[in-house]
């Protein structure tokens, strides 16, 4: 990643009709009365400033050399990185020990360049019951300084039990940091996590317990009393901004739980809120979601897809089914294949149990490969018969991105079925898209050049649809009609629509409108000049055979369905 993220870096004033080395006197007063150690390099490395206190903890002579090697020496024999963001260790002089904590940060100027580092040291060793701070280590995030699991769970089980205030607790977790990390690197995640543990510490009352509970995941147990949903929110789009780049932007999802019982295991709360938490769908900066006992069935349900999917795969519970797609006139082009899973004791389950399930597993790429190879069979067996010309869509998960090669994916199959990538169209979703744009952009272009048409799924569900278009070149713009049943206001709906449906056309891509389900939906869109379409209207997605027998017949009388 090449921008860095800046950290809590205040702007400041300065007066430039000051003396720079008046300026510089003042700012080391200010800077000695802090109770840290503060430790600069400049950008070659070089130790250029340390306060007092830096030169105390360490017990070194008055050169800052000689700071900088004892600091250094002490690192790297702990084998740690000098660029790790915080750390928490023992330091030991004259069999004394000192339990520290320190925090390395890059210091960038207002524009963005880089122009030294900072450590900032900070003397635990008094917060600690013992000099070793073992009790402390147990119960505190190393990286954070916050409470861990263990720590939360004995400071909010007192906390409750000694209180008559009602209280909530709020579990949270970043969407896709996993991915996050394995992108940009753990120091930028890390840089990310600190950047909510200082949230939080600024925040909070003392009436409150927070922690790390691990990786992404937070938790508060605060008074419902002063939870403030709205402020809330405003404030983790304050850290969504300081942390959001060009290529990241922060999706923080937050579950809450409603304390009934104090008695309860601090740890089945925070799984109850976690529950919440998961049964976010939305797409927003910060997206809240309570616990209700509904969500405790459909977590079991989550449990029973996950421990069944594998077996399912090979013993090919999974099938398509097939929804057509037609032109204006009402004559059919294509169909776009949708997963349905035919379950032996439950029967036909659809896609709305099992892909976010999937998704949010990091296994939708095994169901999505498994399907596309069913799609591609399909075109393969249409080939020389009278549905030859009838293309056939396949959805591509926004996941699938991150796992699989898609373009080899889809090569492989048109080369192994000797089908006509033409008839193979791929469905990526607009916020799939809008997650990676440049990398999607590359990728559609990739597939264009190996004839494949690629269709911008689920169009204007997302909230920077219009931006992403500029660099997308899609061939098609599958526009949901849900969006205008999810208004109150139809009729300017129905102007965005058409502007839509011009603007597409104007950039050179067709449009299909899905979800179409009435007369009056097909007139006023075939009237806007959207050409294709496929909705309820028209036909619900089918099983193949079923399909067959109904189109079969009509593209060609004369001709008997192969068997
Ligand atoms: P999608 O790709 O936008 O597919 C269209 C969905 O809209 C289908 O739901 C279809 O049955 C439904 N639909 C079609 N016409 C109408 C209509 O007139 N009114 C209404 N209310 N709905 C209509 P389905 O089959 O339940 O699929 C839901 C979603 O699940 C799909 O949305 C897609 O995002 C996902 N999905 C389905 N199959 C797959 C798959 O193989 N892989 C992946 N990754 N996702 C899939
Ligand atoms: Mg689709
Ligand atoms: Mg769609």
């Amino acid at each position: 990643m090449d921008e860095d993220l800046i950290f809590g870096q205040n702007s400041y004033y300065l007066n430039k009709k000051s003396d720079p080395e008046t300026i510089v006197r003042l700012l080391n007063c200010g800077v000695q009365q802090l109770p840290l150690g503060i430790i600069f390099l400049d950008k070659d490395k070089r130790c250029t400033y340390a306060n007092r206190h830096a030169f105390s903890m360490f017990h070194s002579e008055d050169t800052l050399d000689a700071l900088y090697k004892i600091f250094s020496e002490w690192m790297n024999s702990l084998g740690i990185e000098h660029t790790a963001a915080t750390w928490c260790r023992v330091f030991k002089y004259n069999d004394k020990e000192r339990l520290y904590r320190v925090r390395f940060r890059n210091v960038i100027d207002s524009e963005n360049k880089l122009v030294g580092f900072m450590y900032t040291i900070q003397n635990l060793s008094e917060m600690v019951e013992n000099n070793t701070g073992e009790q402390y280590r147990l119960t505190h995030d190393e990286l954070t300084g916050l409470y861990n699991r263990e720590g939360f769970n004995e400071a909010a089980r007192q906390l409750l039990r000694t209180t008559d205030k009602e209280y909530l607790l709020l579990y949270s977790n970043i969407k896709d940091f996993k991915l996050f990390n394995q992108l940009f690197g753990l120091e930028k995640g890390n840089d990310i996590l600190l950047n909510i543990g200082d949230m939080l510490m600024q925040h909070v009352k003392e009436e409150d317990v927070y922690a790390r509970i691990n990786g992404d995941h937070f938790a508060l147990c605060m008074p419902k009393a002063r939870f403030d949903e709205k402020k809330f929110k405003k404030l983790v789009r304050e850290v969504a901004g300081r942390v959001t780049s060009k290529t990241y932007s922060l999706h923080m999802q937050i579950g809450i739980y409603e304390v009934r019982d104090p008695y309860m295991d601090i740890a089945l709360m925070c799984d109850r809120a976690y529950m919440a938490c998961k049964s976010i769908k939305k797409d927003g900066v910060c997206e809240i979601a309570w616990y209700s006992d509904e969500m405790l069935v459909n977590a079991l349900l989550e449990k029973e897809v996950l421990s069944s999917f594998d077996f399912a795969i090979i013993n090919r519970q999974f099938g398509i089914f097939l929804q057509p797609q037609v032109y204006a006139d009402g004559t059919l082009y294509g169909a776009e294949a949708l997963a349905r899973w035919m379950h032996p004791e439950n029967g036909l389950i659809q896609p709305e149990v099992f892909i976010d399930v999937l998704e949010r597993a990091d296994l939708i790429y095994k169901l999505d490969r498994y399907i596309w190879e069913l799609a591609a069979r399909q075109l393969a067996r249409w080939k020389g018969t009278v549905m030859k010309d009838i293309s056939i869509s396949v959805n591509v998960s926004p996941k699938d991105l991150y796992y699989l090669d898609i373009k080899k994916e889809f090569t492989d199959l048109v080369r192994h079925y000797d089908i006509d990538p033409g008839l193979f169209n791929i469905e990526i979703t607009e916020t799939a898209v809008t997650s990676d744009v440049g990398k999607c952009a590359k990728l559609i272009l990739d597939l264009q050049s190996s004839g494949f048409m690629v269709e911008i799924d689920d169009f204007g569900s997302g909230y920077s649809s219009l931006n992403m278009l500029k660099d997308i070149n899609a061939d098609v713009l599958k526009i949901d009609m849900g969006f205008l049943r999810k208004t109150d206001n139809i009729k300017r709906a129905q102007v965005i629509l058409n502007y839509t449906i011009d603007m597409a056309h104007e950039l050179g891509m067709r449009v299909v409108t899905e979800g179409v389900e009435t007369e009056e939906q097909f007139e006023f869109l075939k009237g806007m000049g959207c050409e294709m379409f496929q909705g309820f209207y028209f036909d619900r997605p089918m099983p193949v055979d079923s399909f067959e027998d109904k189109y079969w017949g009509k593209n060609n009388q004369s001709e008997e369905k192969r068997i």
